[in-house]
């Protein structure tokens, strides 16, 4: 059985405030045996919140990281140095840095290599644009994007992958993937990892994001292909994010 992971994705967002809140509402809430929480910080909150949840009850991830391990790139964060201060997981690919800081398939795939070469867990976002999903192309895009990575990988690197399907347009929209679309993008991606290996497919965490919230995490994470949140907006609230965790 694969167990579910909820991550909380605070973007640019929070503040100290908010990590105490969080720090109060998920410590002791006896969440971790039936489910994973991750909290994704901005870079100056990772070490606060690693200290906040020094019991390991949530695991901490960075939002994106630089695929070389050091040198002269002013303002840039690499693996090796998450992997010093405890970090446990890190994004690659949401589609914010895909649109907003140019990254391509290629950056992508390097981010994860470096993120697996330092004992990290890639979370690997992937999805369509509404553009492409009306032009009947989310396979399409959606396979070749997980394909681009999981082509350079060893078979075992493969299997320390978490995969996050966030179709574009579901974003920080309110409009939610029906739990029947997001499934079926679900098993499309389970069948293609199959084809790598079928225990990469069984074992894989397979993640829905896009306007997930407390009234709708329930039927989305019924889907037997969806394993888990990575929530946005709602991942601000203590309240929210904790309902959604008691959802799965
Ligand atoms: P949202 O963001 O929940 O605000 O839609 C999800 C994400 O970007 O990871």
């Amino acid at each position: 059985m694969r167990k579910p992971l909820i991550a909380g994705n605070w973007k640019m967002n929070g503040s100290l405030a908010l990590l105490e809140r969080f720090g109060s509402a998920l410590s002791g809430s006896a969440l971790s045996d039936r489910v994973d929480v991750a909290l994704i910080t901005p870079f100056p909150y990772l070490v606060p919140a690693l200290q906040t949840f020094r019991d390991r009850s949530v695991g901490i991830g960075a939002q994106t990281l630089n695929p070389a391990p050091d040198g002269a790139l002013t303002g840039e964060v690499s693996g090796p140095m998450l992997q010093d201060c405890g970090v446990r997981y890190v994004l690659a690919g949401h589609s914010e840095r895909r649109t907003l800081f140019g990254e391509n398939d290629q950056d992508v795939s390097m981010r994860v290599t470096a993120a697996l070469a330092h004992g990290l867990t890639p979370i690997l976002c992937i999805g369509e644009t509404l553009e492409q999903r009306d032009a009947n192309r989310v396979e399409e895009v959606v396979l070749s994007q997980v394909t681009t990575v999981f082509d350079t990988l060893e078979p075992a690197e493969r299997h320390r992958v978490i995969i996050a399907y966030e179709p574009v347009w579901a974003i920080g929209t309110g409009r939610t993937a029906t739990p029947e679309q997001a499934q079926a993008v679900h098993a499309l991606i389970r069948q293609r990892l199959a084809e790598y290996d079928s225990t990469l497919a069984t074992d894989m965490r397979l993640l829905y994001g896009g306007s997930m919230k407390p009234d709708n995490a329930g039927e989305l994470l019924a889907q037997p292909d969806i394993d888990g949140g990575l929530i946005g907006g709602a991942s601000l609230k203590p309240d929210d994010f904790l309902s959604i965790c008691y959802a799965a």
